[in-house]
């Protein structure tokens, strides 16, 4: 008889992403709004565009499996070695070399309940453990319930996500600190910075290379490259070097180099983006306190809304789905009250702010 491992049979069968597309077909609907995976409402740069284009015919080519000339213009970006880089196809991927290299299977890795599921989807595809802990009541993750159970688990890897997803909510430059230089020294902080480009580099930690952290960094958000699907890490040399003896030296869309890196270099189009995801966020802290709703203040490029119970949250994102409208809410309290709304456009803010007056008139009678 054909069986997977123990550990794959172990893993129950659910997604941790259902796509906007199955919805669709669900729903019977042949378009949606999208606002539920923090994709970007603003595209990729214009330069990204045409230089991707323009390379299109050598699709045919694999792309250089060292990203070097990505990695160069990372480095002056990051003030630091492009040996200390390794460039993925995603956070996700990176996530999971990271786990495979640095939790045994049976080990154990740590994380806040209900924050972003790519990582816990890793550790029970490699066979450990995942720990966690609840975030505060106010939906920020709690870097002392963290530090307290790594001390009594000592996990091999921590998990955190600053900016946070699905919160929105920022660990400030100090608290971070303060944090990461309180894990033990056997713990690695694994620190996904997915919406770092939503940030001050001066509130973000800084630049810190140490074989206890490595951080990711994708071009997914701010970018406007999810669907190119490239990101990156940085660490330390010696990191690279481990993530380098089991990454897929292929597994990198060639165009999503180019693109990556023509996207670099137009640092007046991140700008816009910056700007106009602040304009968005502030859009949707007033429409929520014009509807009598609490919202979370966010440091990415989507916003968190209260709905009083998880139930009232489920129905309306399910709601607004038959409207034709796709938002995701959080799964673990306290956040399972809330629905999360990724930035957009005037226009699309304006299609979701309709749609949800209609919905909760219905919902909240
Ligand atoms: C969107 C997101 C990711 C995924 O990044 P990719 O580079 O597209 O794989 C990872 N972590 C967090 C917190 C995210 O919100």
């Amino acid at each position: 008889m054909i069986r997977p491992t123990p550990a794959i049979e172990a893993i129950p069968q659910t997604t941790p992403f259902i796509g906007p597309e199955q919805l669709m077909r669900e729903t019977h609907q042949c378009e949606l709004l999208r606002l539920g995976a923090n994709e970007s409402a603003f595209g990729p740069s214009p330069k990204a565009i045409d230089a991707m284009t323009r390379e299109l015919p050598r699709l045919s080519w694999y792309g250089d499996p060292e990203s070097l000339d990505l990695r160069d213009a990372l480095a002056e970006k990051h003030q630091c070695d492009p040996a200390q880089i390794v460039v993925g196809s995603g956070i996700d991927d990176l996530m999971g070399i990271a786990v495979r290299a640095f939790v045994a299977p049976g080990g154990a890795a740590l994380a806040t309940l209900g924050t972003y599921p790519t990582f816990a989807y890793h550790v029970a595809g490699y066979g450990a453990r995942l720990l966690e802990v609840p975030y505060q009541p106010d939906g920020t993750p709690d870097c002392d319930a963290l530090l307290d159970a790594a001390r009594s688990a000592m996990p091999s890897i921590v998990y955190l996500a600053n900016p946070d997803n699905p919160s929105g909510r920022f660990i400030s430059r100090g608290e971070m600190e303060a944090f990461y230089n309180a894990l033990p020294d056997d713990t690695l902080l694994l620190l996904d910075e997915a919406y770092a480009d939503f940030v001050d580099e001066r509130d973000l930690l800084p630049a810190i290379f140490q074989d206890r952290l490595i951080r990711l960094r994708t071009f997914s958000k701010a970018y406007g490259m999810a669907g190119a699907r490239i990101g990156y890490a940085l660490a330390t040399q010696r990191n690279v070097a481990t993530f380098q003896k089991i990454r897929l030296h292929y597994g990198i869309n060639r165009n999503a180099q180019i693109g990556a890196l023509a996207s670099l270099h137009d640092p007046e189009f991140r700008q816009y983006v910056v700007t106009e995801t602040a304009r968005a966020r502030e859009a949707y802290y007033r429409l929520a306190a014009e509807l009598g709703r609490p919202y979370i203040e966010s440091r990415t490029n989507f916003v968190c809304i209260g709905m009083e119970t998880a139930q009232r949250a489920t129905c309306v994102m399910n709601e607004l789905l038959r409207r034709g409208v796709w938002i995701r809410k959080p799964g673990a309290p306290p956040l399972d009250a809330y629905v999360r709304v990724s930035a957009g456009t005037a226009g699309m803010r304006d299609a979701f702010s309709a749609a949800l007056r209609a919905v909760l008139a219905e919902v909240f009678v």
